[in-house]
């Protein structure tokens, strides 16, 4: 171990872990296409790509261009009275993307940061005329982020947020929806919006796939039936299409597989093809007249606010995202999971096996060792971060047919081990 990887173990906070006792890492030395090539001289396949954002791989020459052209011009200015075309033209590449009614992009440097303003512009909106809806409803298991307000809409069990429960907003959650049972979901939704309506600001879901909170999928009819209760009883709907946007799910925003519109929408993850933090709120024009129907304004404004660099790559990655086969390459990935992951299903302490567009789950009986699988998957050339009870991919789109054949043997195989 070098000087500043002992280093690493004694001072510095991972995510989600004790830096008192702290479990391996695995040292970076670069990466690039769909591999990360490690200190110790392994090359190994990256099956997440960098929790869900390298979409593209590493090192894209593309992005890694974009970035260079804007640092040799200004790596950033405050957007306060400022403004400059990456971010101007980010916007409108956003908004020709997205559903038609979302006319208003809020830049945010990240996505915890994103749902809080997604949260607080749904409580502005109502807060003129209609003081009194100020919860949010959500369904369980989901993940938002891990910020105050973003983790008041978590899982309340699942959401790795329970200690902090009673320091929260409290809101309100219902069951989520659970393959054909998505009606009884959808009728507790009902039940709650129709009594609790008039306290309620806004609806906040991820579209079809809840990722950090279980990499759960649920039916496209139960979000276009949330999306008919919210406009019944006069709710706003934010998605939540952090990690589903850009593809993941094998449409470019995850709503297209309802064929619903948000009020609002979050979007963040692989905006940057994985080089840079930055997020991105979206409101429809009644959101944003909604807002300052009371003389105020959104009160919101981080520092790094549409900083300039995030904005250009995000730009670049956009470009070559929708240059690229993105749909049949995420399409192919889908088909391997399926294929390739549907051998575990009878494995021993194997509850479940999905695939949706990108994204590929085993999910076990019980939590799973994590350092132990960690080590025998590097050991066959991969990298994947499991949690609780799921060993999951979501690789770069990038990856060749034989990177995607070892990610998903290495997977089956290292399930048969547990
Ligand atoms: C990752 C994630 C967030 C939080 O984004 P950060 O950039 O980590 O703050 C919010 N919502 C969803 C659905 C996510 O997957």
């Amino acid at each position: 171990m070098t000087a500043w990887e002992s280093f690493d173990r004694r001072h510095v906070w991972h995510p989600y872990a004790s830096v008192l006792h702290p479990d391996p890492v695995y040292a970076v030395r670069s990466a690039h296409g769909a591999r990360l090539e490690l200190a110790d001289g392994r090359s190994v396949v990256d099956g997440m790509a960098s929790w869900w954002c390298a979409i593209h791989g590493y090192n894209v020459p593309e992005l890694n261009e974009a970035l260079s052209r804007q640092i040799n011009r200004m790596a950033h200015v405050m957007f306060g009275g400022l403004t400059h075309e990456p971010a101007v033209r980010l916007a409108g590449r956003l908004l020709e993307l997205v559903p038609d009614s979302l006319e208003h992009v809020f830049f945010a440097d990240s996505g915890s940061v994103a749902v809080e303003v997604a949260l607080k512009m749904a409580l502005q909106f109502w807060l003129p005329n209609r003081p009194g809806k100020h919860k949010i409803l959500t369904i369980r298991h989901g993940y938002h982020g891990d910020t105050f307000g973003a983790m008041s809409v978590c899982d309340p069990v699942t959401g790795m947020h329970h200690l902090f429960s009673g320091m929260l907003p409290q809101q309100l959650f219902v069951a989520a929806p659970s393959g054909e049972q998505w009606v009884y979901a959808a009728a507790e939704m009902e039940s709650v919006l129709r009594t609790r309506g008039h306290e309620i600001a806004a609806v906040i879901l991820e579209p079809i796939v809840q990722g950090a909170g279980g990499m759960r999928f649920y039916a496209p009819a139960f979000l276009r039936q949330v999306r008919k209760l919210c406009d019944t009883y006069e709710v706003l709907l934010i998605l939540d299409e952090i990690a589903t946007g850009f593809g993941r799910t094998g449409k470019m925003f995850a709503c297209e597989h309802a064929g619903i519109e948000p009020d609002i929408m979050c979007l963040g993850k692989a905006l940057t093809g994985g080089y840079m933090s930055l997020a991105a709120v979206l409101a429809s024009h009644r959101v944003a007249r909604g807002v300052e129907a009371g003389g105020q304004v959104l009160m919101h404004g981080p520092t790094f606010m549409a900083n300039p660099l995030a904005c250009s790559v995000a730009l670049a990655s956009i470009d070559l995202l929708l240059s690229s086969p993105w749909s049949e390459r995420v399409e192919r990935i889908e088909q391997a999971f399926r294929k390739g992951l549907e051998s575990c299903r009878a494995a021993k302490g194997v509850a479940d096996v999905r695939a949706l567009g990108a994204i590929g789950v085993i999910e076990m009986k019980e939590p799973v060792d994590v350092p132990a699988i960690q080590e025998s998957l590097l050991a066959k050339g991969v990298w994947l971060r499991p949690f609780a009870r799921l060993i999951y991919a979501m690789p770069p789109y990038i990856l060749t047919d034989q990177e995607l054949a070892l990610l998903v043997e290495a997977m089956v195989e290292v399930v048969h081990e547990c």
